[in-house]
């Protein structure tokens, strides 16, 4: 028997055995998206969240790649900020909450939900965001109550992304703005990829939407679609380095060795040769990845999207 589509709920087929053993990707012909197979319950899952995906004290990448970070987060509040008026936004899977800060210095009411403590505490203590611990569908939030909802990199983290989706359409104001950020498993990048794909992350990525079928589940559930951006400098440029990368060098290792030093510490000790010549064919890869990226923007097929919609006021 294989599982159903997680996005629209069509039979699936499998696609290919994952790099991650024991896992495969099921795909659906219905609406593009795919899932990983077998989908781990929230307690076995956590065990793939170890400290360092989230950094050592709250510190992810190296020094420069904190501060682009930090840029990151701010071009995306400026989105938001020309869609919707100061209100109310939640966050889920907020991480450190760097975006919720940024949104609540420019007026919103910034609330977080995230499933780290750590990351939450960083969010909470240092930053003084108002921060749920926990998963997102146990939370309780009223009906209406949010102007803004926003799922960055985190809806295919959800093991039930339709009743994640749900949920942002109940406590959405009429007329209210959601945003979603994901891989795109229908871009050229994936595509060529395949199972060496950067953005595929298996298993903590349940679900691997394509542009189609995210779009079919937003309209399905009375959002608009605003707009669509193929376009993110953020993720698609190092979406290419990192899959070209991986037909030759061992799995994400580039990935592993720009984080702080704790988490790369191993890794560069198990490829020592390896870690060397990856970081220069890196470097050496940024401007045929620029292309790429100009190349997949343009024919909207981009390695990540943010889809912004609105929900009906019904
Ligand atoms: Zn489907």
């Amino acid at each position: 028997m294989t599982p159903n589509c997680l996005v629209c709920g069509a039979e699936t087929r499998h696609r290919f055995d994952a790099v991650v053993e024991g896992f495969a990707l099921f795909a659906c012909d219905d609406c593009g998206s795919a899932r990983t197979w077998p989908a781990l319950d929230g307690r076995q899952i956590a065990a793939w969240y170890p400290q360092a995906y989230y950094g050592n004290r709250n510190v992810r990448f190296n020094p420069l790649f904190e501060r682009m970070t930090r840029w990151f987060r701010r071009r995306r509040v400026g989105v938001i900020r020309r869609l919707t008026k100061p209100g109310a936004v939640l966050d889920v899977g907020c991480g450190r909450g760097f975006t919720l800060r940024f949104l609540a210095d420019a007026g919103y009411r910034s609330t977080g939900v995230e499933l780290s403590a750590d990351a939450a505490a960083h969010a909470r203590d240092v930053l003084g965001i108002d921060i749920r611990t926990g998963d997102f569908l146990s939370q309780s939030f009223e009906a209406g109550q949010f102007d803004v909802v926003i799922f960055w990199h985190s809806l295919e983290h959800v093991a039930d992304p339709l009743a994640a989706l749900n949920r942002a359409a109940e406590i959405l104001k009429p007329g209210g703005l959601l945003v979603v950020a994901v891989p795109n498993l229908s871009s050229i990048q994936a595509r060529l990829a395949g199972r060496e794909w950067f953005h595929l992350d298996v298993p903590r990525h349940y679900v691997h939407f394509s542009a189609r079928g995210l779009k079919r589940a937003l309209r399905d559930r009375h959002f608009r679609i605003v707009d669509t951006a193929h376009f993110s400098f953020e993720q698609n440029p190092y979406g290419w380095i990192q899959s070209i990368l991986n037909r030759v060098f061992a799995h994400d290792l580039l990935y592993s060795i720009l984080k702080e030093p704790a988490a790369r510490a191993h890794r560069i000790r198990e490829y020592p040769l390896q870690t060397i010549a990856t970081s220069i064919a890196g470097v050496l890869l940024l401007p045929v990845a620029m292309i790429l990226m100009t190349i997949e923007t343009l024919l909207r097929r981009g390695g990540t999207i943010e889809v912004y919609a609105r929900k009906e006021a019904s």
